[in-house]
């Protein structure tokens, strides 16, 4: 018993169009499922899962014709009404939202509604082929919010025409909109898509992971002093994207801790020049963040050593601290 989750993907199914980054059916599963597949799935994650959320990921969910997102819904409602999972989660494109769509989302029992928005820069968004505006996230958001709706807002940091300054003014718009939670996909180029082809003839250059979990380090406070939980960093690691689906970008297989890395790495950086002259200090850091604290493959320590070279740091775990990081001189 391990996930509150049981994912239903439905690949590429009611998107308009193809946003640049996109090929689904490399990201998720491939075959488009009708309603007794999602049954089985279903049942199946009700092997591993306690009272599990059903959440319909990998296409634009209301947008899809009206009687097979019905035939969805209802299949995967009928598990909520038996009490045996606690409800239904769709993902969608901004311009997918009306008072109709949420009325119907309603009446089966979806709770969370995620939106890719991707980026508030209009013409960030429009390079991505995306087909909605800035304005096209603010309306549907706040919809969903009016409506009663659990709102999760995606963001994609590194897309063409996107820079450190357009990034970090996306994190700031939608915090102002006040989601539930919030995933960051730095942008990873797949292969088979508008991107690739565009990385291919050296029209655009992608992050890369570490360039992307700076980035999203950065992107990411911006969520922290807001109190906005961002629940994902980096798409979910799989066997296709691994074995070279993943063609350049932002793809690393622990692209959370990566960035939880940098973080810390950063917030040691500010507290230790506030603490000149040292000689030897001691890092402690609350029990399971050690890893992050030492970085992979101990960058962190590597990048501490070279940046205070006589200094003797120390990194420790503390069990009873709260603190994410404190520093003291010893
Ligand atoms: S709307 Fe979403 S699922 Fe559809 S093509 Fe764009 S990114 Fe992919």
């Amino acid at each position: 018993m391990k996930s509150s989750v049981i994912p239903v993907f439905i690949p590429h199914l009611g998107c308009p169009n193809d946003c640049i980054f996109c090929n689904q059916r490399r990201i998720a599963a491939p075959k488009v499922p009708d309603a007794q597949d999602v049954r089985e799935i279903i049942e199946d994650g009700l092997r591993y899962a306690v009272m599990p959320q059903i959440s319909f990921y990998g296409g634009s969910f209301t947008c899809i014709d009206t009687k097979l997102q019905e035939e969805y819904l209802s299949a995967a409602f009928e598990y909520v009404r038996s009490g045996k999972a606690d409800s239904l989660r769709i993902s969608t494109r901004p311009d997918g939202i009306d008072e109709q769509t949420l009325a119907r989302l309603r009446s089966f029992g979806v709770k969370t509604v995620e939106l890719g928005a991707q980026s508030m820069d209009d013409n960030v968004l429009l390079l991505a082929r995306r087909g909605h505006t800035a304005e096209d996230v603010k309306r549907a958001s706040r919809m969903i919010k009016q409506a009663g709706f659990e709102l999760v807002l995606q963001i994609m940091p590194g897309l063409p025409g996107a820079d450190i300054g357009a990034d970090m003014q996306t994190a700031r718009e939608i915090a102002e909109l006040e989601p539930d939670g919030v995933r960051i996909y730095p942008v990873c180029v797949i292969k088979d898509t508008a991107l690739c082809d565009m990385y291919e003839r050296g029209e655009y250059t992608p992050l890369t992971p570490d360039s992307a979990a700076e980035r999203c380090a950065d992107i990411w406070e911006v969520f922290i002093e807001a109190n906005i939980p961002v629940i994902r960093i980096g798409l979910n690691p799989t066997e296709e994207l691994s074995s070279g689906a993943a063609v350049a970008g932002a793809y690393h297989p622990a692209m959370g801790q990566l960035v939880r890395s940098v973080r810390l790495y950063k917030k040691a950086v500010q507290i230790l020049d506030g603490m000149k002259p040292f000689d030897n200090v001691l890092i402690t850091v609350p029990r399971g963040r050690l890893s992050d604290m030492r970085g992979q493959k101990n960058a962190n320590i590597i990048k501490l050593h070279s940046l205070y070279p006589d200094a003797k740091i120390e990194i420790k775990e503390d069990t009873d601290q709260k603190q994410e990081i404190f520093i003291a001189k010893i």
